[in-house]
């Protein structure tokens, strides 16, 4: 990664390149690499923000109040939401990195497979970022979005927004199960022991065989073992699992717990209400939860 001379994103910040899923083990991350060793204590795993400040706020609150010290973010820090700029600021000085998510994608480079209101989101996402006077702040979250890795491994685990063939695009929805083994099969194939992925916004624990367990299912806490499973986190910003409070998850050492906050939601759809360029009903989504 080079300095960015100017202010300018498009010509002054190198994109990342994005690895055909061949050379996806050999990407090399520019946030912060060895940032997620977990030796010392639990992590806490957000995802899917979806520049909900509401819900971030309340979830980086019960992360302290829980006394964990590092956070990991899953990808789609901006997108449909109303407070951007605030997501990602956050999420520069909270996170220990966060992954490229497909709407981050979007932001920085173009929308891909989105409907109108997504797009129309998109755009007028970059706006925001665009049309921050600051220069040096404007630059740092141009850099941040635009360096964001596709992937990041430890010891312990590795983890992507989409899936491990697709990193940035590819939904495994819990359906999947029942209706595309060979994706299933194929996915597993692709890491030793655990993963973690964000995307579909529907927290839960996929296995080999293939199945899957909804957090409920596992008392919101799945306990690790040699068995390989595949773990989505849910989504802070945007829940799509009919719940709509806050979803993260906490990796401990033998087990991974999945973790709601409430929030104050109707503040966040008053906010999308009060936006032209973004649809009401990305706001009124929010309050069931779907
Ligand atoms: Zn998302």
């Amino acid at each position: 990664m080079t300095q960015v001379e100017s202010d300018n994103f498009a010509e002054g910040v190198k994109p990342h390149v994005f690895p055909r899923e061949e050379a996806a083990p050999e990407t090399k991350p520019t946030q912060a690499p060895a940032a997620i060793s977990t030796g010392d204590g639990p992590l806490a795993i957000i995802s899917d923000i979806h520049a909900n400040l509401e819900a971030l706020t309340e979830v980086l609150a019960e992360i302290d109040r829980q006394g964990i010290k590092k956070i990991v973010c899953l990808g789609d820090v901006v997108g449909y939401g109303p407070n951007p700029l605030e997501c990602i600021d956050l999420v520069m000085t909270r996170c220990e990195f966060s992954l490229m998510g497909n709407h981050d994608f979007a932001i920085f480079f173009e929308p891909y497979n989105f409907n109108q209101a997504a797009e129309n989101a998109a755009y007028w996402t970059r706006t925001q970022f665009e049309n921050d006077t600051d220069r040096e702040r404007r630059n740092k979250r141009w850099r941040y979005l635009g360096t964001m890795p596709t992937r990041m491994n430890n010891h312990r685990f590795v983890c992507f927004h989409g899936s491990p063939r697709r990193p940035i695009n590819e939904y495994v929805f819990p359906d999947d199960i029942y209706t595309a083994p060979q994706k299933m099969a194929a996915i597993f194939d692709r890491f030793e022991r655990l993963c973690f992925v964000g995307h579909t916004h529907v927290p839960g624990v996929f296995v080999p065989d293939p199945d899957f367990y909804a957090p409920e299912e596992v008392n919101n806490r799945y306990t690790i073992s040699s068995e390989r499973a595949m773990i989505n986190v849910g989504s802070v910003g945007q829940p799509r699992d009919r719940n709509p409070k806050a979803s993260f998850a906490i990796l401990h050492d033998d087990s991974v717990e999945f973790v709601r906050v409430a929030y104050d939601v109707q503040a966040t759809v008053d906010k999308v209400r009060a936006i032209d360029a973004l649809d009401n009903f990305l706001g009124a989504r929010l309050l069931d939860g779907r």
